[in-house]
């Protein structure tokens, strides 16, 4: 289970700050991932955490993705509106310990060539699909430029994944803060200066469990207004009968094939590494039922 707060900070700055640190761990059993992976899947699934509490209808669903080129190439996390987060990872044995300042080089491994992608399935015809270029692999800053270029809203994120030598997950989290367009000069510079003098988000996390104290000590000389808590979890939306429907939707032929070359079938969610078995008798049926 995670936690998410929205806090005020100062009068005109909204933040969301999460720790993600058990579904993160979560995350990085399903996956196995090895510890830069499990940071760049960690600070994804916290990003779209928050931004799945960032929708403002119920049945909204958001999904952010990162396409590069780099040792790790995509990455895929998909968020509801209350904050539950499903996510899957190409490359969960990047081998890159090269640790820049005793941080997990998240960086090195995506690189700069590529983009985030940011679909929202608003309930509309048509989803919201908005993309930026990378600009670090850093992830929390490509988050920011894309923030900026696409929604044209300013932003400070931060987003940390502590890995413990025994390659589990320490503390995980991190935060968004936005500023409203009307915040006045000196409150942009706090804010300023908070971010010059702020500790890693994932040491923060590490230390302290009570969200109030963390942003305390992100924004000390800031006003403070908890505004709510809420639990998210890592789920998985995965059934047999979604993957029943998925199959019918391959069509009478396809189905017909695989009854006749391998008699049954077995298919997979890469999101939570579950495996389904459909029996022969399973797949007639649903050849039956393409034929309806
Ligand atoms: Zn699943």
């Amino acid at each position: 289970m995670g936690k998410i707060t929205m806090a005020l900070v100062g009068e005109y700055t909204r933040v969301y700050i999460a720790d993600t640190t058990d579904m993160v761990d979560e995350a990085r059993k399903i996956h196995d991932t090895f510890p830069v992976a499990t940071a760049a899947l960690g600070r994804s699934i916290t990003a779209a955490s928050i931004m799945g509490k960032m929708l403002k209808g119920e049945n909204e669903k958001l999904t952010f993705q990162i396409k590069a080129k780099g040792l790790i190439d995509s990455i895929v996390a998909v968020a509801w509106s209350n904050g539950n987060v499903k996510a899957f990872i190409s490359d969960p044995h990047v081998d890159f310990e090269d640790h820049e300042n005793n941080k997990l080089n998240v960086g090195g491994a995506i690189g700069t060539d590529g983009e985030i992608i940011i679909i929202k399935d608003l309930g509309l015809k048509d989803p919201y699909i908005g993309r930026s270029h990378l600009v670090s692999g850093e992830i929390a800053e490509d988050l920011a430029q894309y923030y900026l270029e696409s929604e044209q809203q300013p932003s400070i994120i931060s987003l940390g994944v502590l890995v413990s030598p025994d390659l589990s997950v320490i503390a995980a989290g991190g935060f968004f803060a936005q500023p409203m367009p009307n915040i006045p000069e000196d409150e942009i510079i706090l804010l300023e200066r908070a971010v010059k003098d702020m500790p890693a988000i994932s040491s923060v996390i590490k230390e302290y469990t009570d969200h109030e104290e963390m942003l305390k000590i992100l924004f000390p000389d800031m006003a403070l207004r908890i505004m709510e808590t809420y639990d998210v979890a890592l789920k998985c939306d995965c059934s047999k009968e979604k993957l029943e429907k998925a199959l019918i939707t391959l069509g009478s032929d396809d189905i017909k094939e695989i009854i006749d070359t391998d008699g049954k079938a077995q298919l997979h969610c890469h999101f939570c590494n579950t495996y389904y078995d459909f029996s022969g008798e399973e797949l007639i049926n649903i050849y039956k039922l393409t034929k309806k």
